[in-house]
């Protein structure tokens, strides 16, 4: 794990230490009383499923993850990840109404490991799990196409301008920060943030109140010129993939038996995501 990586794996832990103090005694983190007449957006959730399409939602996602692991890896076929990324977009997206989803489902986790009454779904941490352990094993081809949040903004980005090294670094920060903040309100029962700021929710279930709507379609909107915002810049689930994917032994190569080092993709990933050529 690089330097920085330790720096924020420590801060992550403090957090979730102090949730689980805070999770003790939930009185001494009550929800906030706005005086305003601020009304908190609602969190949207989809109707109660049956457990067996929960369970075939499961299944779907490993067989996604089993293909696009094949596509990146084996293949290195473009053409095929952007058939997976339309597929995941249409059934994660809009069949599933982008619910339940991995990023969301760490959240879940985080209330089961410190609110005594909340009991996780097995669909649940499965959703949570397998994506971690394919990136463990095959580097994070979940965000390659099987994420719906990732597929959607590929799939919109027309134009992506550059964005230079520092500021995406100092922005990818906030990752790192929203993931604090969304394990610590999960753990004390407050909110399931991710879930209720998720820009792409509303367009998965085409509707929601008029500021989400904005919300969401200001995202789209950048993510046409911005390569991935969300990704790069706010992902908390994305923190946990990266620190797994460190780990990992196998990660995608650039034409591994014929790089001269001219570095021309240094600047030619829209992510950045390129590693300099050694
Ligand atoms: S970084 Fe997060 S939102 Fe983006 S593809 Fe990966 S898990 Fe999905």
């Amino acid at each position: 794990m690089r330097p920085k990586s330790w720096v924020m794996f420590i801060l992550l832990a403090i957090c979730l230490i102090n949730s689980a103090a805070l999770a003790q005694d939930p009185a001494r983190f009550p929800k906030p009383e706005f005086e305003s007449g601020y009304q908190q957006p609602p969190t949207q959730t989809p109707p109660p499923r049956s457990t067996g399409r929960e369970w075939m939602d499961v299944f779907v996602l490993a067989v996604a993850l089993g293909l696009t692991s094949y596509f990146a890896l084996k293949k290195r076929s473009r053409r095929a990840i952007w058939a997976m990324a339309v597929f995941s977009v249409i059934y994660f997206g809009f069949i599933r109404e982008g619910c339940v989803c991995a990023v969301g489902s760490l959240q879940n986790v985080s209330a089961a490991l410190f609110l005594s009454d909340y009991v996780i779904p097995l669909t649940v941490l499965a959703f949570f799990v397998i994506p971690l352990i394919f990136t463990l094993f095959f580097g994070r081809t979940f965000c390659a196409a099987v994420c719906p949040l990732g597929a959607v903004q590929d799939l919109v980005m027309v134009k992506p301008v550059p964005v230079a090294g520092w500021l995406q670094e100092v922005l990818g920060l906030f990752r790192y920060v929203y993931l604090g903040f969304a394990v610590l309100f999960a753990a004390t029962g407050s909110a399931f943030l991710i879930c209720r700021y998720d820009p792409f929710v509303s367009i998965f279930r085409m509707g929601n109140d008029f500021g989400m709507m904005l919300y969401s379609i200001g995202f789209v909107a950048l993510s046409i010129f911005v390569a991935r915002p969300y990704c790069r810049f706010l992902c908390p689930y994305g923190v946990l993939l990266g620190w797994m994917s460190q780990l990992s032994k196998k990660h995608l190569t650039i034409t591994p038996d014929s790089c001269h080092v001219c570095r021309l993709c240094e600047t030619s990933c829209p992510m950045g995501a390129i590693d300099k050529p050694t």
